[in-house]
C-alpha cells in the first residue's frame, strides 16, 4: 500500500459527511451522527460534520442539535447537485488539511460513491457498508463489522496505520437520537476552489425514485422464497398491521416484488417494532438486516430451520396455513 497521506500520531477528531438532499439531512446522516456522538464522548474527541451544497448553510443548526461540534460549510453553485470530482475534491481538501482520526459517511448511492473516491486520494482503507461500529479497547481503533466471504461470517475490520479510518455505513444500521436545540455548533466557511475539470460531468435530470422506505417502518411482514411468489396474504396482513412488505433478494430476483423492498446485506436494514418473516430459510445475508427489530415472528414450515435461531417467536408451519386465519381473526377483530 502507498504511504499513508498522514498518520495516527498526526489524527484527530471524528468527521461526518453531512448528506442533504432537498433541504434537508439524510436520515443516515442523522443516525451517523447519534453513534458519532457516543464514540466521540468515548474518547473525548471533537465530532465535526462537513457540508456540502448550496444554500445549505441553516442544515449546520439541525447538525448542531444532532450532537455535532463543529460544522464546514461549503456552499457554490457548482455544489448543488452533487458529483463525485467537485465533492471529492473539496472534502479531500479539508480532510488532508485538518487531518481527522475518523470519517464516516451514510452507504447512500451518493455517499458510497463519495468515500470509493476519497479514499484512493487520501491513500487510505475503507471499510464500506457497516453493520456496527465500535472502538477497539485499549488502541481506541475503529471497528467496522461486516458480513464477509459469502455472508457465512461477521468480519471485523480495521485500519491501524493509514488515516482516516474510513467506513460507510447503511441507512437503518443505527437510531437517530432527538434533536436539542439547545446544542449548537460552530461553523466554519470553507473557501471553495474548483479545477476546471471538475465540471466536466453534467447533471441533467435527477429522478427520485418513489418506493416504500423499509428504514422507516414500524411493522413489517416480509416474505421469501416460500411464498412461491404470492404476496397476497402478506400484502393483506402488513396492511391491516399499518406496516409494510419486505422480502429477501431470492424474492426480489425472482420478480415477485420491487427492490426497494428488499432486506439484507444488499438491502435495507430494518428496525421495525415487529418483524414478521414468512417461508425465509435465515441466511445471514438477510437476517442483518432484521436483527434490530425488537420482536421477530418466524413462520417456516421447516423445524429445523435457521430463521428460528433468530426468531423470539416461530410457528413451524406451511406459512399460508397460518397467514389465513391470522389475517381473517386481525380483520374480525378490527370490525368490533
Ligand atoms: C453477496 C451476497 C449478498 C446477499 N444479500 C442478500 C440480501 O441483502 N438479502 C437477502 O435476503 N439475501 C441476500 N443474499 C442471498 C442469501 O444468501 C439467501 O440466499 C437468501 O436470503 C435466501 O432467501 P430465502 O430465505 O427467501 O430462500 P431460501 O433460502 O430458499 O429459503 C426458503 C425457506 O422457505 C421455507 N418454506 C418453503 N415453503 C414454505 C411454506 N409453504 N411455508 C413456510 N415456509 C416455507 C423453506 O423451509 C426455506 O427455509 C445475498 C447473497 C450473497 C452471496
Amino acid at each position: 500500500m502507498r504511504q499513508p497521506l498522514y498518520g495516527p500520531e498526526q489524527a484527530q477528531g471524528i468527521w461526518v459527511y453531512l448528506e442533504q438532499q432537498g433541504g434537508q439531512l439524510e436520515g443516515v446522516s442523522l443516525e451517523l451522527l447519534a453513534k458519532a456522538r457516543e464514540l466521540a464522548d468515548e474518547t473525548s474527541a471533537e465530532l465535526t460534520g462537513v457540508l456540502l451544497g448550496d444554500g445549505v448553510k441553516a442544515l449546520a443548526k439541525d447538525a448542531g442539535a444532532h450532537g455535532v461540534n463543529r460544522v464546514f460549510v461549503a456552499e457554490d453553485p457548482e455544489l448543488e447537485q452533487y458529483r463525485t470530482a467537485p465533492y471529492a475534491r473539496v472534502v479531500a481538501g479539508l480532510v488532508a488539511k485538518h487531518k481527522p482520526d475518523i470519517f464516516l459517511l451514510g452507504a447512500t448511492p451518493d455517499g458510497r460513491d463519495l468515500a470509493g473516491r476519497l479514499a484512493v486520494r487520501l491513500r487510505t482503507g475503507l471499510t464500506a457498508d457497516c453493520t456496527n461500529l465500535a472502538l477497539e479497547d485499549g488502541t481506541g481503533l475503529l471497528l467496522g463489522e461486516v458480513t464477509g466471504f459469502g455472508g457465512g461470517i461477521l468480519a471485523t475490520i480495521k485500519c491501524e496505520q493509514h488515516r482516516p479510518q474510513m467506513a460507510t455505513v447503511r441507512p437503518g444500521v443505527f437510531a437517530a437520537g432527538a434533536p436539542d436545540e439547545s446544542r449548537k455548533a460552530s461553523i466554519r466557511r470553507v473557501k471553495v476552489a474548483l479545477a476546471p475539470e471538475d465540471s466536466r460531468v453534467e447533471v441533467l435530470e435527477r429522478v427520485i425514485e418513489e418506493g416504500v422506505d423499509l428504514t422507516r417502518s414500524k411493522v413489517i411482514v416480509a416474505g421469501g422464497r416460500g411464498t412461491r411468489g404470492d404476496f397476497s396474504l402478506l400484502e393483506e396482513l402488513a396492511e391491516l398491521l399499518d406496516g409494510d412488505v419486505g422480502a429477501t433478494r431470492v424474492a426480489v430476483d425472482e420478480g415477485w416484488i420491487g427492490r426497494d423492498r428488499q432486506i439484507g446485506q444488499t438491502g435495507f436494514a430494518t428496525r421495525p417494532a415487529l418483524a414478521i418473516v414468512c417461508g425465509i430459510s435465515g441466511a445471514m445475508h438477510f437476517t442483518v438486516g432484521v436483527e434490530k427489530a425488537e420482536t421477530v415472528i418466524a413462520i417456516n414450515s421447516d423445524p429445523e430451520a435457521e430463521i428460528f435461531e433468530h426468531a423470539d417467536y416461530g410457528v413451524a408451519d406451511d406459512l399460508f396455513k397460518v397467514l389465513k386465519p391470522l389475517v381473517d381473526e386481525i380483520k374480525q377483530a378490527q370490525a368490533k
